[in-house]
């Protein structure tokens, strides 16, 4: 399988894409083609792995990477993502999309331990001795999903960049709770001045080719690749169960978790509707809505790793559907206020017995607004992006008393934490990296 850019610049194959994350023409990579399954391709597969190894052979069709595919997905999908059924209601079926029961509690696990499991197997990887670097800008969620994923793989090192002071003190702290292979760096300035020196790393050619950087940012096709395991797998389970195709609501902010159930419909998953529900930030449902995209500036919320003003990926989903109207068949969208993220917290933890991260908390919301007539007699699937502890400081205060942190999440947070305080500038990070390196 061939990937091109959504820009234009020629064919490239799976491996180079992996490493170059982003297509040289600033396009993403997208695959030329989409393979076309029938559920009965799927008989006799239960478990998430083995689904996830038939939907991605035809992407590793031609890569290295091919003959390692089941493992891959075997070390990826070792945590539970349990579909979990809500007590029926006005005689519609929903379940829960459980995606916060990795590491770091949050769905981007899934994409940053798929490609920390293939950039482990690359023989660029493998047989050259100097590592690869990882150089990774977060403002939350990202950052502890890509040091937990790589955290001890041999021949890589990864280094993180967070806004000091500005993420919530767990965020922190698994940001900084690894060591080894991970250097945690706490740069006194903005999210942007972040952003700001990965970019000016990349752009710095010694400094590129001395260290091997190389990026894990979410438009990266190794991490969007495997979120599609996730929506045939329990479109699958859904359909065995009750006999009919679910839809999906999904909290969506730079749109590479949407996406990816949109390729899984596309390629012949059984999944009806698909939903986005956005925070105040509401650049997909008013590119919906007005068929034209302007680029924002964030807006903060509470749905915080959801602040996306310029969603990446909304140029993977114009590239598959050209057409505003052939879109607007395909996919919905709409907003969520802090205010409905609020009360929609509380309401569900009396009603539904359900503590949201206030990611998931939009997804409610929106399923709630839908007409009766849709949602009564047919299956729908709420995705719950984060686990309510992960956002304590939001939720607990709503509730008025605390969330139960998972054990995975205990664990990182019982750890030590260790990180090195920066000033933005670029000839520090170079120094860092330099340091690091050479152990
Ligand atoms: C990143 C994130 C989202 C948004 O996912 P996208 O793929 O960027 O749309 C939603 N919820 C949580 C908890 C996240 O960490």
């Amino acid at each position: 399988m061939k990937f091109l850019s959504t820009r234009g610049a020629p064919a490239t194959g799976l491996d180079e894409a992996l490493v170059a994350g982003l297509a040289p023409d600033g396009g993403l990579f997208v695959p030329e083609s989409l393979p076309a399954f029938d559920v009965t391709d799927f008989d006799g597969l239960e478990r998430i792995d083995a689904i996830g190894e038939r939907l991605l052979a035809p992407f590793f069709d031609g890569s290295v990477l091919a003959p390692e595919l089941g493992a891959i997905c075997r070390e990826t999908f070792d945590f539970p993502l349990p579909l979990v059924p809500l007590a029926p209601e006005d005689g519609g079926r929903l379940s829960v999309l459980e995606l916060f029961h990795g590491p770091t509690a949050a769905f981007k696990d899934v994409g940053a331990r798929f490609l920390a499991g293939c950039m482990q197997r690359l023989p660029l990887t493998r047989e050259d001795p100097r590592p690869l670097t990882i150089l990774v800008a977060t403002s939350g969620d990202t950052g502890g999903a890509v040091a937990a994923a790589f955290h001890r793989r041999p021949g890589i090192q990864v280094v993180v960049l967070y806004p000091d002071g500005q993420v919530s003190p767990r965020q922190a702290h698994q940001l900084a709770c690894w060591g080894d292979n991970v250097l945690t760096l706490a740069v006194k300035g903005p999210f942007d001045a972040c952003q700001r020196l990965v970019k000016g790393a990349f752009a710095d050619g010694q400094l590129l080719r001395t260290h091997r950087l190389c990026s894990a940012n979410s438009i990266n096709i190794g991490r969007l690749l495997p979120q599609a395991v996730y929506y045939a797998a329990s479109s699958l389970w859904h359909l065995r169960e009750h006999g009919e195709a679910p839809s999906y609501v999904i909290p969506t902010g730079n749109l590479g978790n949407g996406h990816a159930s949109v390729l899984a419909r596309a390629m012949g998953l059984p999944i009806r509707d698909i939903v986005f529900a956005t925070n105040e930030n509401r650049a997909v449902p008013e590119f919906l809505r007005t068929g034209e995209h302007l680029a924002r500036d964030s807006v903060s919320t509470l749905a915080s790793a959801m602040d996306v003003g310029d969603p990446s990926n909304l140029e993977r989903l114009r590239h598959l559907y050209p057409g505003i109207e052939q879109l607007r068949e395909r996919v919905e969208a709409h907003a969520v206020s802090d205010d409905q993220i609020r009360a929609q917290i509380v309401t569900d933890s009396l009603r539904r017995g359900q503590v949201w991260c206030p990611h998931t908390a939009t997804a409610a919301h929106v399923y709630d607004r839908l007409d009766a007539a849709r949602r009564r007699g047919r299956g729908w699937v709420l995705v719950a992006t984060a686990h309510p502890a992960k956002f304590d400081t939001v939720v607990e205060p709503l509730l008025g008393h605390t969330v139960d942190v998972p054990a995975p999440l205990q664990a990182l947070l019982e750890r030590p934490a260790r990180y090195t305080e920066i000033d933005a500038s670029a000839e520090r990070l170079r120094e860092i990296i330099q340091a690091f390196s050479e152990g």
